[in-house]
């Protein structure tokens, strides 16, 4: 059985674990093309009108898979740890995708309830199972492919370029180049540096939300305020990019948030959706830039 994976939405923070355990397991999978217009346009064709921008290219990565496979691994995220949970969309994914998009091969669902080890273990094997492994060569894979994702995840090194800006957002906003026009190398080539929150250690940004009168319950939120609140506090940056989807709850919040806590550093919020132009995105990035080059000197 020949498996799909969906290169979006948290494929783009996991897809070193994903990845190597289906290598491990030796199963035959297929991964969608990078994000295009292609996919883009089919998400938009297949999937309902008021979805945000990353579930409609998702639904496009989706559609590109299935006449490719047999299977389709939709994964339902319900809660990443105790008390904390992700955004609705995610839970509902599989119900949006296979009543919207016609001519589904099976899809592999199984719902993940957190994102350590115990949980990540149960939400493996339930796959696998439905793959056709047994547990003893899941347990393994798991064992390896965890273990790339933990060597993939530590601490990277601060870059040295004359101005560094921190690059917030989630994950698939902050990482997929055709959805965000591929901020990071515009930055790069004009020497500044995007540094994103998996430079800052995960136990410095939970420090960092500490701050806030109540513990944030959704994951997104406590990374992209803590990631921020501490690079702005220790002066690692000089401004803030913060990339965000249009009509998404949660940056509504989030991104208010870290207004109010950082007071002294520029914040540029990008908005995307599918109607977003390179020309007004890049003319938006390089007068930021221009005032951040004012500013410093
Ligand atoms: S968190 Fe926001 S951008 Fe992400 S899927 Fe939900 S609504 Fe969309």
């Amino acid at each position: 059985m020949k498996i799909g994976i969906p290169k979006g939405l948290l494929y783009y923070k996991y897809y070193t674990f994903i990845d190597s355990f289906l290598e491990e397991l030796q199963v035959d999978f297929i991964t969608s093309q990078d994000t295009n217009r292609e996919i883009l346009d089919l998400g938009v064709k297949n999937s309902v009108d008021d979805a945000c921008l990353p579930i409609k290219i998702f639904h496009g990565h989706v559609a590109s898979l299935k006449d490719k496979c047999d299977a389709i691994l939709v994964p339902r995220f319900m809660s990443t740890s105790k008390g904390e949970y992700i955004c609705p969309k995610f839970c509902g994914l599989p119900e949006m995708v296979s009543n919207s998009i016609e001519g589904l091969p099976k899809l592999i669902v199984e719902p993940i309830y957190g994102l350590d080890q115990k949980h990540l273990y149960n939400f493996s094997n339930k796959i696998a199972k439905k793959m056709g492994f047994n547990n003893h060569k899941v347990r393994e894979a798991f064992i390896n492919a965890l273990d790339k994702q933990r060597k993939f995840n530590t601490q990277k090194s601060m870059p040295q370029n004359k101005y560094k800006i921190a690059l917030v957002g989630h994950p698939y906003n902050v990482f997929d180049k055709y959805m965000n026009m591929d901020i990071i190398n515009k930055l790069n080539k004009i020497n500044i540096s995007a540094i994103t929150e998996e430079y800052v250690e995960q136990k410095t940004i939970n420090e960092e939300i500490k701050d806030l009168f109540k513990r944030p319950f959704w994951y997104f939120a406590r990374n992209s305020y803590g990631f921020a609140s501490y690079v702005s506090e220790n002066k690692l940056v000089d401004g803030i990019i913060y990339i965000s989807s249009f009509a998404c709850g949660i940056d509504s919040i989030v991104i208010e948030l870290i207004k109010d806590k950082v007071r002294d550093i520029p914040i540029l919020v990008l908005k995307i959706d599918e109607q977003t132009g390179e020309a007004g995105f890049d003319t938006r990035i390089e007068a930021f830039t221009d005032m951040l080059e004012r500013r410093c000197s």
